[in-house]
């Protein structure tokens, strides 16, 4: 029938507003497989993994794409940052996000694409920023206006005057990928690479290479910045001390969007203080974990300024 599109288009104007006002939905620990969460799935006979976390989810449809985003609180200090681990197939991000949970509290949200743990949601329909229809949506590429529900549904959790810090474990960073320096993912100048040459993409300064965990053009810091604007002071300053503590820290000068939540952020909501941080895949997943524990530090201590507010303090751990 040729009113089906036009049915279905009709379906999901009427149906996005009610999916705005959709809540969140709080899970009993005794419920969680049923989440059908491969990372929490890894940690099922570990009861301490999420002892003193609260978890809750929400699923709803937008622009053809189902999705269902896991919540974490820390019960002992809700008004921590917020981490955002946006890819499933980051198991390493997702280990690091608990552990910052347990040491600095805050608000974690997980996206989970299904028991699969793919990095993009299958379904069909408009991602992001992109024009075109298509049948799998990088979670990562989805923050935008056309995307009010899902990307209301991450930024809803930040409270003014804390750090939104999203994880991300890299695949295919660069160096050591196999192809000569094929990925993105990198502190380094891909031309000069090409070249046999080692220097700092622009905008990126390399940390003092005192530990060797971070001591990785792969393993660094994003610190996305309006392209209208310049590196405020308070960035320079940040990036400085985390220079100093070994990390590698990238300015991303951000023109127009590419749908990533640093990038929206960036030109959509400069009141946020915003940080990526990325390292590389390994096999065992505690070895990016602590490479993002390293940063996670370093940045809550050193870089307090870009949020105006105290660091929160750390509620267990080390
Ligand atoms: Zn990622």
């Amino acid at each position: 029938m040729r009113i089906a599109p036009y049915l279905f288009a009709l379906a999901l104007y009427c149906f996005a507003p009610a999916a705005q006002a959709m809540e969140w939905r709080s899970v009993d620990k005794a419920m969680l497989a049923a989440l059908q969460d491969d990372d929490i799935n890894r940690h099922k006979d570990e009861p301490e993994f999420l002892e003193g976390i609260s978890v809750s989810e929400i699923r709803f449809s937008e622009n053809g794409f189902d999705w269902h985003l896991i919540r974490f609180s820390s019960e002992a200090n809700r008004d921590g940052p917020l981490w955002v681990v946006p890819h499933d197939d980051e198991n390493a991000a997702f280990e690091a996000m608990i552990a910052a949970l347990h040491k600095y509290g805050g608000t974690g949200i997980a996206v989970n694409t299904g028991s699969t743990s793919t990095r993009r949601q299958t379904g069909y329909g408009l991602c992001g920023v992109r024009s075109a229809m298509v049948s799998a949506c990088d979670p990562n590429r989805n923050f935008d206006e056309r995307t009010p529900v899902f990307t209301q549904a991450i930024l809803d959790a930040w409270k003014p005057g804390r750090p939104l810090i999203a994880l991300h474990t890299n695949s295919h960073g660069f160096g050591g990928d196999g192809a000569g320096g094929r990925g993105d993912i990198t502190m380094l100048d891909a031309r000069a690479y090409a070249r046999g040459e080692i220097i700092a993409r622009a905008d990126g300064y390399f940390g003092n290479r005192t530990i060797a965990m971070l001591d990785n053009p792969d393993v660094y810091a994003i610190l996305p910045y309006a392209g209208t604007k310049a590196i405020s002071d308070g960035e320079t300053v940040c990036r400085n001390a985390m220079n100093q503590s070994g990390i590698n820290v990238w300015h991303e000068r951000v023109r127009r969007s590419d749908g990533s939540l640093s990038n929206y952020v960036a030109l959509q909501r400069p009141d946020i203080a915003y940080v990526n941080f990325e390292a590389k895949r390994e096999v065992d997943l505690s070895t990016a974990a602590k490479a993002q524990g390293l940063m996670i530090d370093a940045y809550l201590q050193k870089c307090a300024g870009l949020w105006s507010q105290p660091m929160s303090a750390p509620v267990s751990g080390p």
